[in-house]
């Protein structure tokens, strides 16, 4: 279910996934982050998470949430974006959610699994993403943003933060907004 470091690595190279020179996943605007949070000690920045769930025609649904993290964290830092029940998570039958803010204080909550939750018990997907984005305020002071689809397919999606630029597809039909 979940594999990390050099477990993860030889999991991928069994399954002949293409590897890259982690160098280059480098890009010259992330070290222009970097260089900038390090000037400014304990300020942290966040911003470049992409999330994306789904729900297939079977009802099958699911999860992923991609992130360099939080600029200038702390080796060994594990965020919440690849903490299922955190940052991501997907069952059958309730639905999807994908969050991006302040890892710290996801993982405390497990906000993915309480919006995804929050589906199974009936609360339509809108009302289960601001909920989930109204605990990381009132318990923890974060703010965020959060995608979410159920199980009938419906999507749910919410932001504190200033912007969100999101896209969405369904048969025959597109949606876009931030
Ligand atoms: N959630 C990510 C982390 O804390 C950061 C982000 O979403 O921007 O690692």
């Amino acid at each position: 279910m979940f594999y990390a470091a050099d477990g993860a690595s030889d999991l991928a190279r069994r399954a002949l996934l293409p590897e890259v020179d982690p160098a280059l996943l480098v890009t010259d605007r992330a070290r222009e982050r970097l260089a900038r949070v390090l000037t400014q000690r304990g300020n942290v920045d966040a911003g470049n998470t992409v999330g994306a769930v789904a729900r297939d025609a079977r009802g099958n649904v699911a999860a992923a949430t991609s992130t360099g993290g939080i600029t200038g964290k702390r080796r060994g830092r594990i965020g919440d974006s690849p903490v299922i029940g955190a940052g991501t998570h997907a069952e059958n039958g309730r639905g999807a959610a994908s969050m991006t803010g302040p890892g710290e204080a996801i993982l405390r909550l497990t906000l993915a699994f309480r919006a995804t939750w929050a589906m199974g018990q009936g609360h339509p997907p809108e009302l289960a993403a601001r909920e989930s984005l109204g605990e990381l305020f009132d318990r923890l002071g974060g703010v965020g943003g959060i995608i979410v689809v159920d199980g009938a397919g419906r999507l749910g999606l919410s932001r504190s933060t200033e912007m969100m630029p999101w896209a969405a597809r369904w048969e025959g039909s597109t949606r876009a907004g931030s």
